[in-house]
């Protein structure tokens, strides 16, 4: 388990409410867009549904939520089936007691930033409306209890989008992309935030993102969605350093692809021969994937050779300020591939000169040639 989680589920013992969406299909007219998907989120688990636009995230989550109608499979909130697609009445949307989120949080512009976040608690609830007073203020927020939405910023409201959610104490979140619509700089620190917001309630949480660093970033475990299945599941750093497929490896941004082949123990590409990883079978077409910041570039040594690394020359290095961008040739006889490689910092060889590259076995994803 990890640090996070633990502190999490400690904090959820009394709020011991897990979401559980059993063998989920979902088709609009004759498009299946959810194909027999299992998602089972435990109490204080943050859990990212991660994947392409269009492979089914939003609707996963608008079916546990209750705004599309059940058609197969089952949906539990707790000890409670709130959802059977047996034809049965499902429970409508406003008894589930869930906290929803989406994209366009949009906040009631007629109404102050604390009406809008007890809009959903009854009068009587002051111990609610308490809650709701005290964490505005630990947002920093005390101060605009009284305005209306629009004086805030895009960040602000994102905050008081989330606090109304969370305000009637919901048993589940969802959350759907909540930070798209924030700029690079607000969103990270906005980000840490609602983590710790959601880390401090212990509240069982599943979020919706196509990005593959907030997913990172957010949860106990990303669940990789594509084409409507759920085609991998696990802790982030292991989805990011052991991706089961291309397509997964790929989610974390361009890779460059480059042909192999497997001799005996040994791993055979432009790169040169490294030891084959563990359960890739010879024989079979395969393709050698790296990302950019798994080539480790360095100038090439004078009068030395490059030992086990390959020669690459340097067709483009530009400067990100925290990172270099390169595009080199691989010296490789076969028409000369172009890699794209990332070093941190400042590295700008000059153009047309060769520096070595070297790739730790661990960087080395190979996988099965599409449709072999
Ligand atoms: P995005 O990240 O773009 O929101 P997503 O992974 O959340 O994508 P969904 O919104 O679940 O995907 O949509 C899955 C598929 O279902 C898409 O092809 C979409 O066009 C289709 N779809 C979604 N809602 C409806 C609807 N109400 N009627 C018909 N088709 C729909």
């Amino acid at each position: 388990m990890t640090e996070q989680k633990a502190a999490r589920q400690s904090v959820a013992e009394a709020r011991a409410d897990g979401l559980h969406m059993i063998n989920v299909s979902h088709a609009f007219g004759t498009h299946q867009v959810v194909k027999g998907v299992s998602v089972f989120v435990e109490p204080g688990e943050l859990v990212c549904l991660l994947g392409p636009s269009g492979c089914g995230k939003t609707t996963l989550l608008r079916l546990a939520a209750g705004l599309e109608d059940l058609q197969v499979g089952r949906i539990t909130i707790g000890d409670e089936v709130v959802a059977d697609g047996q034809g049965k009445p499902q429970l409508p949307p406003e008894k589930r007691n869930v906290g929803l989120m989406f994209q366009d949080f949009a906040l009631f512009p007629h109404l102050t930033v604390f009406e809008n976040i007890v809009f959903g608690l009854n009068d009587r609830d002051t111990a609610r409306r308490d809650w709701a007073r005290e964490t505005l203020s630990t947002m920093g927020l005390a101060e605009y209890a009284d305005a209306f939405p629009h004086v805030l910023s895009g960040g602000q409201q994102q905050r008081v989008a989330l606090l109304r959610a969370l305000a009637p104490a919901p048993r589940v979140l969802l959350l759907d992309e909540p930070f798209s619509g924030l700029d690079v700089n607000r969103r990270a620190q906005i980000r840490q935030d609602t983590f710790q917001i959601l880390t401090d309630l212990g509240i069982a949480t599943l979020m919706v993102t196509h990005d593959p660093e907030e997913a990172m970033f957010m949860a106990d475990r990303i669940l990789v969605m594509q084409d409507g299945r759920i085609v991998q599941s696990g802790q982030p750093v292991d989805i990011y350093f052991h991706p089961e497929t291309a397509f997964v490896a790929e989610l974390f941004g361009p890779v460059n692809r480059l042909e192999c082949r497997i001799e005996g123990d040994a791993l055979i590409s432009p790169l040169g021969r490294h030891p084959a990883p563990e359960g890739v079978a010879a024989g079979v077409p395969m393709e050698l994937l790296i990302r950019p910041e798994a080539l480790n570039l360095a100038p090439l040594p004078t009068g030395g050779t490059p030992g086990d690394a390959c020669l690459l020359t340097v067709l483009s290095a530009r400067s990100l300020g925290r990172s270099t961008h390169l595009a080199l040739r691989l010296d490789d006889g076969a028409g000369g591939t172009v890699l794209n490689a990332r070093m941190p910092g400042v590295f700008q060889p000059e153009i047309g000169t060769q520096v070595t590259a070297r790739v730790a076995p661990e960087n080395l994803l190979v996988f099965p040639v599409d449709g072999a």
